[in-house]
Formats: structure tokens, sequence, C-alpha cells
């Protein structure tokens, strides 16, 4: 049985200014859309985003579901924020473990201590709250994850990685394909990769980084080719619907790659051009990046 997870975003306090009364807004606005083509959509009436292209943050191990380690659940949340840099110039600053509660609280105001951490004052299974400026700015942003909920460490990314969204300024998309859909919501094992949509919004804020089409590719390739690209399949409870977790991107040798250890095998991308690396140790051309990109498009990636 799939399971879907249910989350929320909430909404600006409008008027920086100590003085001016918050103000309440559950509008999200559509921006260059063409007409008749869903797609990623911005939290507000404006674009908003993390002004400076760094996002800090702080975790709150309290309440941390008690069969987990809090330094696997921090290092979830790290992969999980890693996949949005992978397409996008946003830095996600993690400045340490604090007793702060993530707040969830409406209309809150903004503290300026942006903590990801678990929380039972709010029922949903993951929400993401997000203040932002007149100017556009986002000011706060905490994400919390129900206490009440059992977890495993890949949902705890996949919803992670859906809630960042939402901390980095992007709301739920009108795109079925995209992770930041949200009716109905996607299954866990849906929102371990991000697709193409996705990718597109978050760049539309901060930029594309210089490896997005690489990272989108690989993505498309783990989706397309499961049996030799997934990166590991540890039983849990909820086996059944985590078919595939996508693997860290890292760098080395002059080529961006990523390992599946699951298959020993790797995908890797040098000078655009992807390759297989698997079993029979062979490095295999499977094409440029530009040559595919209009399957990996199409494909929804
Ligand atoms: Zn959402």
């Amino acid at each position: 049985m799939r399971r879907q997870f249910f989350c929320s975003l909430l909404l600006a306090v409008l008027g920086a200014a100590a003085s001016s009364q918050p103000e309440q807004d559950f509008s999200r606005l559509e921006i260059l859309r063409e007409p008749g083509q869903p797609r990623w959509l911005t939290m507000y009436s404006q674009l908003v985003k993390w002004p400076t292209h760094v996002y800090p943050w702080w975790f709150n191990p309290a309440q941390v579901p008690a069969d987990l380690d809090a330094n696997d659940v921090l290092l979830a949340m790290k992969t999980a924020a890693a996949r949005w840099t992978q397409m996008c110039n946003i830095e996600f600053q993690y400045m340490g473990i604090t007793n702060v509660p993530p707040d969830a609280r409406l209309g809150y105001l903004p503290d300026g201590i942006n903590v990801w951490g678990f929380s039972s004052a709010y029922p949903l299974a993951g929400f993401a709250s997000t203040a932002v400026n007149t100017h556009g700015a986002i000011t706060d942003a905490d994400i919390l994850l129900s206490a009440a909920l059992s977890w495993d460490l890949e949902q705890i990314k996949s919803i992670m990685t859906h809630e960042i969204g939402h901390a980095l300024g992007l709301g739920h998309s009108d795109a079925p394909s995209s992770i930041m859909f949200a009716m109905p919501y996607h299954p866990f094992d849906y929102t371990s990769i991000l697709r193409g949509d996705d990718a597109i919004g978050c760049a539309a804020l901060y930029g594309e980084s210089v490896h997005a089409m690489a990272n989108r590719t690989m993505n498309w390739a783990e989706v397309t080719y499961p049996s030799i690209l997934i990166a590991h399949t540890d039983p849990t409870p909820y086996a059944d619907s985590i078919k595939a977790t996508p693997a860290e991107t890292v760098q080395g040798h002059g080529f961006i790659f990523r390992y599946y250890a699951h298959a020993n095998s790797y995908l890797a991308v040098k000078d655009g051009v992807l390759y297989f690396l698997g079993q029979d140790n062979v490095l295999h051309n499977v094409g440029e990046l530009a040559d595919l990109h209009y399957i990996v498009t199409a494909s929804g990636f």
C-alpha cells in the first residue's frame, strides 16, 4: 500500500516593520505562465526568496522518533537539502543544534531562527511556515515533521524535500509531475527525486546551478533504469513504497558522479557527456546531455 504524505505551507507575515499590522496572505500567484501550461508557483503574490541565496538553518533533535538516531535524521535532512542545491544556486548553511522549537503557529512573527525538527503541535505530517517582508525577502522559514507519526529515514528525506521547496519560496505546483504538486500529494517514493518543474521553479528564484542539467538527466536515468541505478533498498515497514533512493552527486576525477551501491554502478558526467560504469567496469558513453535533453524534459525531468 502506498503511503502519501500530507503537508501544508503557510503564510506570509507581510509588513516588515514592527509597527505595521501583520497580515496573513494565503494567496498564490503564478508568474510568467503560458496559458494552459501547468507549472510551478510561488507562494505569494510576488517572487519571494532568500535574498543572499543563503538559507541558514538549525536542527532541533527533540522529539526525534525513538527508533531513529538524531544524527541519521540530521543527515537525512541535509540529503534532502542537497537535492535542491543540485538544481539551483541556494546554499543551505547548517548552523548547529538548537533547543528552539520549530514554529507552526499561524501568523507567527519571525525570530530569525530557522528550525528543522519534529513537533506534535500541528496535525499534518509535514509543515513549512515561511515569513517574508515587503521586499520579497524570506526572513524566516521553519520546517516541522509530525512527532505523532512513525517515520523511516527515506520518508524523512522525501517529505523534507517537498517542505524545503516551500521554505525556498515555492508553492504547490500545477504540474502533476512535480514533487511540489499536492492535489493529491505524491507518495514518498516519488518525492525522492526532484522533477523538471521543481528544478525550473528553483532556478527561477535562485538561478540554475552549473550542474542542473546533469543532475536532471541523472534523475531521469534513475527513474528510467531503476534496476541498475537504485542506491539502496533498506528494508523498512514501508519498503514496498521505496523503489529508488537517488544517490548523492559528488565530484572527483574531473567528473560529477553518483554511485549506486546496490548495483555497484555509477552515473557520471564530464564535459557535457553522460557515462555509465557498470559491473563490467567499462565506461559506457550514454550520450551528450544536449542530445538527451529532449527525452529528459519530455519525461518530466
Ligand atoms: Zn506542500
